[in-house]
């Protein structure tokens, strides 16, 4: 029995083959995992629950028989994906987590995050993510014509293209510092997170406790996947190695 994480599966119409290997990773999950967590941006776009365009109805129907069939899958929300509501969660069956979450792991707590809100030195970034996160925001949004809010959000992805393009990449990285605090904080020595598309396990070593950050990948090209064994161990696996294991 193992316990599967992935992030940033960026869920999109043009792209069908990440949606049938996201497809898979639910058949595979449903015979050999015990649980999923999906640590934000399954979704490329998505403008709120009534938001049904291609592929949206069908990764709910397979979420939906994935957690009917009894397999829990707790989801973070991502800076694509945060307008995930309630309905959807009544749909698929998810159980949706608050950024950043402690999970009981075979024995071990383990924080989770999506891991945009420790990315502080982008400060732009991080204003908007506060505005977008507010109720208030999301009711106004929320209110508008679906095909209005598909505008504001291609206009709002185009901006924020443009002020990528200017920054560097450590900006966008996270800040080392913020993740130190946050476990601390959060009393964890790991710490899980998705969103910078920089799959790499760090080691860190704070007040002289070693700790590990497991960064998740895209699945643009291909699959990252983690897994964590009744043992405890993880490992990074691509869905094809996750299905010949
Ligand atoms: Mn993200």
């Amino acid at each position: 029995m193992s316990t599967l994480f992935v992030s940033d599966i960026h869920l999109s119409p043009t792209r069908p083959e990440r949606v049938a290997a996201f497809l898979a990773l639910l058949k595979y999950t449903s015979e050999h995992a015990q649980s999923l967590y999906i640590l934000g941006d399954l979704f490329d776009q998505w403008l709120g629950d009534d938001d049904d365009s291609s592929p949206h109805p069908e990764v709910i129907i397979a979420l939906a028989r994935l957690t009917g069939s009894g397999v829990p899958i707790q989801i973070l929300h991502g800076n694509h994906d945060f307008l995930l509501g309630q309905d959807f969660n009544a749909q698929s069956g998810c159980q949706w987590l608050p950024d950043p979450s402690v999970i009981e792991l075979y024995g071990q707590s383990v924080l989770i995050s999506h891991g945009d809100l420790y990315c502080t030195d982008d400060h732009d970034y991080q204003a908007l993510r506060t505005l977008t996160r507010q109720p208030t925001f999301q009711q106004q949004f929320l209110s508008l014509p679906l095909s209005e809010r598909g505008q504001q959000a291609a206009a709002l992805r185009l901006r924020s293209r443009e002020a990528m393009a200017d920054k560097s990449d450590a900006i966008m990285d996270v800040n080392q510092a913020t993740v130190e605090q946050a476990l601390r904080d959060s009393h964890t020595q790991i710490l899980i997170h998705g969103h910078t598309h920089r799959p790499a396990d760090h080691e860190h070593l704070i007040d002289g406790v070693p700790a590990r950050r497991f960064v998740l990948g895209d699945w643009y090209q291909g699959e990252s996947i983690l897994r964590c064994t009744l043992a405890g161990d993880f490992q990074r696996l691509s869905l094809q190695a996750l299905m010949a294991s």
